[in-house]
């Protein structure tokens, strides 16, 4: 069977790799792309990753794209990722979902659209982040308070929100581990007399620069010891190899949301 996958924001960062993504993987083809309204004006994708003409021509229609795929893949901005959880929501087509910088609000639009579609979100896609996810769990698990844990990230100067994604689903992962809602315990930022640190948050620090596309640390420490994980990704290709191989699994599957940890059967 042939998965035909839809790209929006097909020509971001995320949306090119993507395009390559699909286009090098057997039993996957490219359904279309759209963009912003008065986006980038291109009028093939194959240009957009500098290949040969797909016969694909860049649209603004989100809800005509999602008729016309087998799944759709979403690495835009929180407001555009709205407005294609109600395409997802209205036709029923799978939908995986990597914008970051979600509120509470796009958050339940994208939890109402499940209930109509199958749906993977995900912080990240990378297998490597998935397995820090777990470790980081297992390790907040066996170590108590007395271990503080602070989570830190280095992305690219053009990111726009922060802490990233993977970093809350680190510190998400850790909350789990120590059974008590990351809501509760989070600290964002430290400035001035802070005083001593609270026994039980979890901190978290962003660093933003030039390229780096995206490195996690968490770290858990008392008196005597730090123990450290770190994942680096040096490619953009293993986020999209993740979501194109999110949008296959998602076929035959019931309306619901998914994890990654279901498409690589980590659970
Ligand atoms: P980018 O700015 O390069 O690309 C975003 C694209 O979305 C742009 O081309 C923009 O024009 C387009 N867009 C904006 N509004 C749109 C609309 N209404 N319809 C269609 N397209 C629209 O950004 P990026 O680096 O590709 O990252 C995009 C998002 O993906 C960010 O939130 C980032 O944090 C996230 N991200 C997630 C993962 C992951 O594994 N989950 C990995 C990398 C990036």
């Amino acid at each position: 069977m042939t998965v035909a996958i839809g790209i929006v924001g097909c020509a971001g960062r995320m949306g090119r790799m993507v395009i390559q993504e699909i286009l090098a993987t057997e039993g996957c083809v490219v359904a279309g792309g759209t963009e912003a309204p008065g986006g980038p004006i291109v009028s093939d994708l194959g240009s957009l990753v500098g290949t040969d003409p797909l016969g694909v021509t860049v649209g603004d229609d989100p809800l005509a794209l999602f008729s016309c795929s087998d799944a759709v893949i979403d690495f835009t901005v929180p407001a555009a990722t709205r407005v294609h959880a109600e395409a997802a929501e209205k036709t029923g087509t799978a939908y995986v979902v990597g914008t970051t910088g979600l509120t509470p609000e796009d958050q339940a639009v994208i939890a109402s659209a499940a209930h109509k579609a199958p749906v993977v979100q995900a912080p990240n896609f990378s297998v490597g982040v998935n397995l820090l996810f777990a470790l980081t769990k297992q390790v907040a698990e066996k170590l108590g308070t007395d271990y503080d844990i602070e989570v830190l990230e280095m992305h690219h100067r053009h990111k726009v929100d922060a802490p990233s994604g993977t970093a809350l689903g680190i510190g998400q992962a850790a909350a789990a581990g120590r059974d008590v809602s990351l809501d509760d315990v989070a600290r964002f930022a430290r400035e001035g007399q802070t005083g001593p640190r609270e026994i039980g948050e979890i901190g978290f620090a962003t660093l933003r620069g030039g390229g780096v596309i995206g490195d996690h640390t968490v770290m858990f420490s008392n008196e005597a010891e730090r123990l450290e994980l770190t994942h680096k990704a040096s490619s953009r290709g293993i986020f999209a190899g993740g979501a194109v191989r999110a949008a296959a699994w998602l076929q035959g599957k019931d309306p619901g949301l998914y994890g990654m940890s279901d498409v690589l059967g980590l659970d």
